[in-house]
């Protein structure tokens, strides 16, 4: 005979999930429920907000939940502050992960290159031909209205610079139009360069307004090496443990889902 549980059709939770079954939700302990509650009383199963968490860093940065991730960051904690950071691409890449996979599902966080931006611009005015451009519509990557849009979403930017490679002597100013929009609304910026290609006088998106604006950020340097959070090295991975934990062995590839099984096990 099925129990109550199996009834259930599938959810939006982890098929895999040994505490909700893939249900998404799981039913609230009696002596947590209300006094007058009738019926089933259900909460979000944990596994749907790692799911959630995971679509969150898609959305911010397309392969990003794929992605390695850095055992601990500089960057963490900084979330809203103006930041001017070097690091070359995958360290890059595994510190946003670190931070995003502890910011949970509703961070709103967007990473844009100084192509991005450009585009943005040239969407103005759609006669300039600007090859990097041209390059990112043959490749139909995220467009937008205007760079007004691009610069009001979302809460923190990630500008990653260096990725446009052809001079277009606007880009100080579009990077400046976006830098001063931001700090008007109070959004943070984190204006990411690496050390092959340092933010100075030969780089195509400096000028001295944009070294004016920059030289009250902290400048963080994130050394070149790139640290591997390696699930067996994890001091909270223990298969054999997982029948308590309910998370099954294969839900646990990423640190987003470490950290949470590490918050479920502090509470109890
Ligand atoms: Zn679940």
């Amino acid at each position: 005979m099925k129990g109550k549980w199996e009834e259930f059709p599938e959810g939006n939770g982890n098929p895999d999930c040994k505490k909700c079954r893939g249900r998404g939700v799981v039913p609230i302990p009696k002596k947590e429920r209300p006094d007058h509650a009738v019926g089933e009383q259900v909460q979000a199963c944990v596994c749907t907000f790692v799911q959630a968490t995971l679509i969150n860093m898609e959305q911010g940065w397309r392969g990003l939940s794929k992605g390695q991730s850095a055992e601990e960051s500089p960057l963490r904690g900084r979330e809203c502050e103006n930041l001017w950071v070097t690091a070359s691409a995958p360290d890059l890449k595994a510190h946003v992960r670190h931070v995003a996979a502890r910011m949970g599902p509703n961070w709103p966080f967007k990473l844009l290159t100084d192509a991005d931006l450009m585009d943005a611009w040239l969407s103005k005015d759609l006669d300039v031909y600007d090859a990097d451009v041209s390059l990112i519509r043959q490749m139909d990557a995220s467009k937008f209205d205007s760079l007004m849009s691009a610069s009001e979403y979302p809460d923190l930017m990630i500008l990653k610079l260096g990725v446009k490679a052809a001079r277009n002597s606007a880009m100080p100013e579009v990077l400046l139009e976006v830098l001063y929009r931001r700090l008007h609304l109070e959004k943070a910026t984190w204006i990411v360069d690496n050390y092959a290609y340092p933010l100075s006088a030969e780089h195509i998106s400096y000028d001295g307004l944009v070294g004016e604006v920059l030289s009250d950020w902290p400048h963080i340097l994130i050394e070149q090496e790139r640290q591997e959070a390696a699930l067996e090295e994890d001091p909270f991975f223990d298969p054999d443990e997982d029948e308590a934990q309910g998370v099954t062995q294969s839900t646990l590839n990423t640190d987003a889902e470490l950290d949470l099984i590490e918050k479920e096990r502090k509470k109890k």
